[in-house]
């Protein structure tokens, strides 16, 4: 048997699946990097600062003490419950740790909610512009995407009639994210109470991705759409992880609180797929939940400055447009006054300016690109230079 003789059929499952733009650009970087070109990023999904050092110091300790074998599939004890104690605490939330499930990151806690709550003939709700995982999970679990668009001229917030219209007898599922990304918009209290209504009204679940919740500019607060009443949290799934937050993207822990039933099946589908998270990197959490956060704040202090700069800076840009982020690490510019739609601004970008940022296209926005400030202030000094005279010696060519 030679290679050439296999059958190589990719599943229609798999090959339903867009390559993904984000990898497309970054080995692109990669490659001009290779080539001794001085590229900066601004493509960054994940906070530029350390893991802080009290929960590694918990995970080396949990190796040390022979902590690495199989934990529960869904978690260990201690972790399920220092989630549920967080969920109390900061957001005045029950539930019991059989709700909660702890996953391989948050994006796996997304895709478990999926694949146990929707199936063939099930239309998923989902604002745009969108983390751009989401359709791609909802298409891997056979239901369908029904996406809806917002833009900037609304902060990028999808209203309750918008919602309301997309609803239909075979929607399952809306899928929320506030903070945001790309966009970096936070919706008020009274907002995300506004869109729960509508589906306890209708009888759709809500999966609520909260990864962001501490990543908050100015007076934003955060609201999870369960803590609006018992009825919201009964229509509500949260999906959450620290890779924000405490910076431990690496580390694949995410969670998710969910009604009972649908956190007994999150759990089988995972008993069979990848069993248990990490069991050492489950000790970590634990220490990042019930530890000090003082970090956070340091971080956001930073992370202001940089939001503050990089706003000011692209909307001085001639043509360029940007809502100013209320949390989450992104500012998403309106570029649909070069012309150009955002994969080719994007690639031109980096190929003339040296600057990789993510086209808006990937999030299902065209008119925009995705700025990550998570780089140090002198890289996006130079990076956010290099923009501006892209786009004036784009505007001079017109
Ligand atoms: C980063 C992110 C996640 C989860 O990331 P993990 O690294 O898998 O924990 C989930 N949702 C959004 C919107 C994100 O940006």
């Amino acid at each position: 048997m030679f290679p050439g003789a296999m059958d190589y059929r990719i599943s229609k499952r798999a090959a339903s699946l867009s390559p993904s733009l984000t990898l497309a650009i970054t080995a692109k970087a990669k490659e001009l990097r290779a080539a001794g070109e001085d590229v900066i990023g601004l493509g960054a999904g994940e906070p530029d600062f350390d893991t802080p050092d009290h929960i590694k110091a918990a995970a080396v300790q949990a190796l040390a003490d022979g902590f690495t074998k199989y934990t529960p599939a869904a978690g260990t004890p201690e972790l399920r419950a220092a989630v549920a104690r967080k969920f109390e605490r900061e957001n005045n939330l029950q539930y019991d740790p059989q709700q909660i499930i702890v996953s391989c990151g948050g994006k796996h806690s997304c895709y478990n909610v999926i694949l146990a709550t929707c199936e063939e003939g099930d239309e998923v709700v989902i604002p745009a512009p969108y983390w751009l995982s989401y359709p791609e999970m909802v298409t891997l679990a056979g239901a369908t995407p029904v996406i809806v668009e917002t833009t900037d001229a609304t902060e990028f917030k999808l209203t309750p009639d918008q919602l309301r219209a997309a609803i239909t007898d075979r929607t399952r599922l809306f899928i929320f994210n506030s903070p945001s990304n790309p966009t970096g918009s936070v919706y008020t209290p009274d907002e995300v109470r506004a869109l729960g209504d509508v589906c306890v009204e209708k009888g759709v679940l809500i999966m609520s991705d909260e990864i962001y919740e501490k990543l908050l500019y100015g007076d934003a607060v955060f609201q999870s759409v369960a803590a609006c009443s018992p009825e919201h949290q009964a229509h509500t799934i949260i999906v959450h992880g620290l890779a924000k937050a405490y910076s431990m993207t690496g580390w694949r822990i995410g969670f998710t609180a969910a009604p009972l039933p649908i956190a007994k099946a999150i759990s089988a589908i995972q008993s069979h797929s990848t069993s248990n998270p990490t069991s050492f990197a489950q000790s970590g959490a634990v220490q990042a939940l019930d530890g000090p956060q003082d970090h956070i704040a340091e971080w956001m202090t930073e992370f202001s400055k940089r939001r503050a700069f990089a706003h000011e800076q692209l909307n001085a840009m001639p043509g360029i447009t940007c809502v100013n982020a209320q949390g989450a690490f992104y500012l998403f510019p309106n570029i649909s006054s070069t012309g150009m739609k955002s994969a080719e601004f994007c690639e031109r970008l980096l190929s003339e300016a040296k600057v990789a940022a993510v086209p808006g296209v990937a999030f299902g926005s065209d008119d925009y690109l995705r700025i990550s400030y998570a780089t140090s202030m002198g890289n996006l000094e130079k990076a956010l230079e290099r923009l501006r005279e892209f786009v004036q010696k784009v505007e001079s060519e017109k």
